[in-house]
Order: structure tokens, then C-alpha cells, then sequence
């Protein structure tokens, strides 16, 4: 093995280059130094290679914070991986000690970081990572479907506040790859119809892919009206999977519905009826990244209910990850997988 190993590195203002670095070696007891398998695009790091960035990432940092590895060599006191191991890494590293980590309410920690935005991560040959990161996946668990347990750990974590009783009627806001995987999810979880609207065509396609039994173009038709016809009454369940589209969402719920708000636009301000909320019972349910939802993720993965692999749309090597985030910036690609 050479001392050097390619990766994708953040400068800071809109910059990643591809660059040779220094191959990490274990300082702590506690570390792993993982082989990345696979590490995929995830539009965080379209925000934050934006200029000016839609998310904060710190400069010298390897971006890519949704890989599979395997493990080539553990610090002393790790005992639940051993080298040959393949693990699906949880990126969000928290510190265990402050009110929120000692509340069950890690994804709220208060010291938290994450590797491929703060610290280094999988657009790279090799990583570091914490022990406690990673997660030991099925040796059959395909890389295809491992890939996706960073994002849909963060989904399921929605998923489990929004506690879907089978038979419902859900309406997913946006068919972006987060659209996307609450679709599948929902259709597996038992809906008993999913309502998809999307305006692009590639995403509507992939909708139907994932069980959509509806897809509204909000261009042509109100999506009010077809949620109404199809349900009576309006939905059970209305997932804003864009991050500004409360209003949008109330206006179609059921007295008594739940709408799950996940997608996240730090300017987003929606205006809303505070009456209707009250008056009609309606539940609104903000929630952010994952707790403790990986272990389900990957017996959801396994369990093969899910067709994720359909929403890969490109394999580029790691040389060419800068056409990869140019193409999710340009939103033509759904799951953009890069290998080293
Ligand atoms: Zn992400
Ligand atoms: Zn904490």
C-alpha cells in the first residue's frame, strides 16, 4: 500500500479538487481505517459546494458522507468489527454527554459533527472513522442497496414519528431522491395509496418505480383537487419532502392528519392558518436526520422491499466525481454512485 491515496477535498467558497493526501493511520484506540467501497452524491454537497454555500462544511475536509467500506484495520479496543468486515457508516458523531445525547435525542447533540462535511469522508480510497460510525452490514447485502443506509436511516427516523397505520392515504411533496425513498418506504410500510406530485418527468418516472399509485404534474393539474378525489376527504399522511411546502401540505390534509416536514431551506417562511391547526387537529412533525435508525435500515435493506438500486442513475470513478456534482447541481441525476 502507497502512502497516498486520492480523494476529493473541500477548499472552501465552492471548490472541491481531487487531489493525492496522506493514507489516515489509526491514533485511537477506537478508530477504523476503512477501504471505501462506494460513496454516493447527496444534494448537501451540491449546498455545499454552492456559491454562497447552503450549508457550512469545513475547508481541507474529504467530502461524501453516504459510503460503504470495508475494514482493513481496527484500533485495539474495537471488538464488534474485524478486518474483512463490511460496515455502512452513520456519519453523524455524537458526543454522548450533553443534555440532548443523554435524552435519547442524539441527532439533537449539541457537540455534534460529521464525517464528509466537518471531518474527512468517503470521496476517497481510504477513511478513518470512529468505531461507534459504523454499522456491520450482511456480507450479500449488495453495495447497490447498502449505499442508501445513510439517507434512509434519516427517512426512517421520519418515518417512525409519523407512525403509518396500513391502508392510509400519503402525499409525498417532491420526488427528489428524498421523495423518492419515503415513496418506496411508504408503499412497503403499508399505504394504501401513494400520491406523488413532481413536475419533472425523470422524477415522476422514478415515482412509479418506487409504488407510486398516483403522480400529480402540479404544472397541469391542482394537486388539491386529485388528492380529494382520490381520497374523500384528503390525506392521512402528507410528507413535505422539498423543505417550504407547509402551507401546500396543510391545505390537502384530513381533519386529524399528520404532516411530516423534512426537507430543510433555512429561508423558507410559510404562512399558514394557525386556526385550521387547531381547529382540524392537525399534527405537524419536524424531523431531522437519524436516531439510532440504522440497525432497522439495514433489515429493511436486506429484507429487499425496497427497489432502491432502480434510482441509480450514474457509476462514475472517483476521478470523475466533479461531473457527478455538476450533474446533481443540474438535478439530472437521481443516485450518482462513485467508486474509487
Ligand atoms: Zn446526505
Ligand atoms: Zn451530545
Amino acid at each position: 500500500m502507497s502512502d497516498t491515496m486520492k480523494a476529493a477535498v473541500f477548499e472552501g467558497e465552492g471548490k472541491i479538487v481531487l487531489k493525492q493526501v496522506p493514507i489516515p493511520k489509526i491514533k485511537d484506540d477506537f478508530d477504523v481505517l476503512l477501504k471505501v467501497e462506494a460513496a454516493s452524491i447527496c444534494g448537501t454537497d451540491c449546498q455545499i459546494l454552492k456559491t454562497p454555500p447552503g450549508h457550512p462544511a469545513t475547508p481541507g475536509a474529504i467530502l461524501g458522507h453516504e459510503y460503504v467500506g470495508r475494514v482493513l484495520e481496527t484500533g485495539k479496543a474495537v471488538s464488534h468489527l474485524k478486518p474483512g468486515d463490511r460496515v455502512a457508516v452513520d456519519p453523524n458523531l455524537t458526543c454522548g454527554l450533553c443534555p440532548y445525547c443523554r435524552m435519547a435525542m442524539p441527532n439533537m447533540c449539541e457537540n455534534m459533527t460529521t464525517l464528509g462535511i466537518y471531518i474527512d469522508g468517503g470521496f476517497a480510497e481510504y477513511n478513518l472513522a470512529p468505531a461507534k460510525a459504523l454499522h456491520k452490514i450482511p456480507a450479500d447485502l449488495s453495495t447497490d442497496l447498502a449505499i442508501f443506509a445513510e439517507p434512509l436511516s434519516c427517512v426512517v427516523n421520519g418515518a417512525t414519528k409519523a407512525k403509518l397505520m396500513a391502508g392510509e392515504s400519503v402525499v409525498v411533496l417532491g420526488a427528489g431522491p428524498i421523495g423518492l425513498y419515503y415513496t418506496a418506504l411508504m408503499k412497503a410500510g403499508g399505504a394504501g395509496k401513494v400520491i406523488v406530485s413532481e413536475v419533472n418527468a425523470q422524477r415522476a418516472d422514478m415515482a412509479r418505480k418506487m409504488g407510486a399509485d398516483i403522480i400529480v404534474n402540479t404544472e397541469k393539474d391542482s394537486l388539491k383537487d386529485v388528492v380529494m378525489a382520490e381520497t374523500g376527504i384528503g390525506a392521512d399522511l402528507v410528507i413535505d419532502a422539498v423543505g417550504c411546502l407547509m402551507t401546500e401540505a396543510t391545505s390537502i390534509c384530513r381533519r386529524g392528519a399528520r404532516v411530516l416536514l423534512f426537507g430543510m431551506n433555512s429561508s423558507a417562511c410559510c404562512e399558514c392558518v394557525q386556526y385550521e391547526i387547531t381547529r382540524y387537529e392537525l399534527s405537524i412533525i419536524g424531523t431531522f436526520i437519524s436516531n439510532h435508525s440504522f440497525p432497522a435500515v439495514i433489515r429493511l435493506l436486506k429484507g429487499g422491499k425496497l427497489p432502491l438500486e432502480k434510482l441509480i442513475t450514474h457509476r462514475l470513478k472517483l476521478d470523475d466525481i466533479l461531473d457527478g456534482i455538476e450533474i446533481m447541481k443540474r438535478g439530472e441525476g437521481i443516485e450518482i454512485i462513485v467508486a474509487p
